[in-house]
């Protein structure tokens, strides 16, 4: 025991005899640093005994904690000292410090003037995506202070947004709004946010993601958001497995990149629905009282495909095991659930007063499903249940 002590100890990551780590006011004491002297001068020092006053302490940290993005092995400031500053002393200079001045922080709304304050520590935000809500009705992350990215942690957000920047020229991700019945052939346009798309011609529904069948989408054998990695056997060879690792980005680039625009396209649709149903708020005899069901509905559907657009960019770093499986499983329950609401808002505006019960309940199922998703997802990043050696992706967080 007394010799680990010693290796430990030579190793620079030694416990500190005094048990606690604390300030210290030492009559006659003079800074090294700053040269600044007093009867009242806090200092601080480490077991090496290199003494320096807390101001130039927490400059000297801060400032390696900037440069080199954590810190888990700084030095001691004394010179040629190489202990390492142990997390008790960084807990007594820095953290709460940092904490202090870290827990507000402006709203990003254009024209906002509030602030927002959360207690959420930096080195949890690996483990927990902290939403916050604006008095003005934003919702941004506390800790990048990006829209709302849940159930993506910042780190895979900032390495994903990294990734379609690095690679936006093989992605090109096509934003046309007209694709071919893969039966008939004949030009389809897709007018909303919805991907089930039924041919005018020949009636054939299929996915506008994937093209496939609609009628197998939700069932249990039919995967449109589940990557089904090919076998072994065929991706031998550099080339072969770089056009896999391609094939692979892209299932979920594009699934990305496609719940962000049909959310737009639900926007739009409701807006033009919202302004026609206004002129004909007399004729359907509704009140516009009445017909803010549409309004929540909208703002669900919103809210929903920001969520699945993030899940893509989560799946993307995900290992394959069971715990993915379950996620995959809760992404396609909401997303199914997504789509037959946005079904729903492109029916034409007179059918849109029968269906009010119906996409009430619809709106209440999309929410349920979107909470369900995000909370079983969060309780296991919080256990660090992904990172037990089979969550690559989060092993390199
Ligand atoms: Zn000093
Ligand atoms: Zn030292
Ligand atoms: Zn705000
Ligand atoms: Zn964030
Ligand atoms: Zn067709
Ligand atoms: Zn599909």
């Amino acid at each position: 025991m007394e010799h680990e002590d010693e290796t430990l100890e030579e190793a620079g990551l030694g416990r500190s005899s005094q048990g606690t780590a604390r300030t210290e006011v030492i009559p006659g004491f003079m800074c090294d640093i700053c040269c600044d002297e007093g009867d009242d001068l806090v200092s601080y020092a480490m077991r090496c005994g290199h003494r320096f006053c807390v101001g130039c302490y927490r400059q000297y940290l801060g400032q390696k904690i900037k440069e080199e993005g954590e810190a888990a092995r700084i030095e001691c400031p004394g010179e040629n000292c190489h202990r390492i500053v142990d997390s008790k002393s960084l807990d007594l200079l820095v953290t709460e410090d940092l904490q202090e001045r870290d827990n507000l922080r402006w709203c990003p709304a254009p024209e906002c003037e509030y602030a927002v304050d959360c207690s959420v520590k930096a080195r949890d935000l690996r483990r927990i995506v902290p939403t916050v809500r604006c008095r003005c009705g934003h919702e941004f992350c506390f800790g990048c202070t990006l829209n709302d990215h849940q159930p993506t942690p910042c780190t895979l957000v900032k390495m994903w947004l990294q990734k379609c920047e690095d690679d936006s020229e093989t992605a090109n991700w096509i934003s046309a709004n007209t694709k071919e019945c893969p039966k008939c052939q004949s030009t389809i346009e897709k007018n909303g946010g919805c991907n089930h798309m039924t041919c005018r011609k020949c009636k054939h529904e299929f996915c506008w993601m994937c093209m496939g069948l609609w009628s197998e989408h939700g069932t249990s054998w039919y995967n449109c958001n589940r990557y089904e990695e090919k076998s072994g056997s065929d991706a031998r060879g550099a080339q072969a497995k770089s056009r896999a690792s391609l094939e692979r980005y892209l299932h979920y680039y594009n699934r990305y990149a496609n719940h962000e625009q049909s959310a737009k396209l639900d926007k739009d649709l409701y807006l033009k629905t919202e302004k026609k149903m206004t002129s004909l708020q007399s004729a359907s005899g509704l009140s516009w009282i009445e017909v803010q069901f549409l309004d929540t509905a909208s703002q669900a559907l919103q809210q929903c495909r920001q969520t699945l657009k993030w899940t893509y960019a989560f799946a993307f770093y995900l290992a394959r095991n069971n715990l993915t499986e379950i996620f995959e499983d809760n992404q396609k329950d909401l997303e199914m659930a997504v789509e037959s609401l946005s079904e729903m808002f492109e029916k034409p505006v007179p059918e849109l007063a029968e269906l009010k019960v119906d996409i009430l309940d619809k709106t209440a199922y999309c929410n349920k499903r979107r909470v369900i998703l995000l909370s079983d997802t969060a309780e296991n990043l919080k256990n660090g249940e992904w990172m037990n050696g089979v969550f690559p992706g989060l092993l390199l967080l």
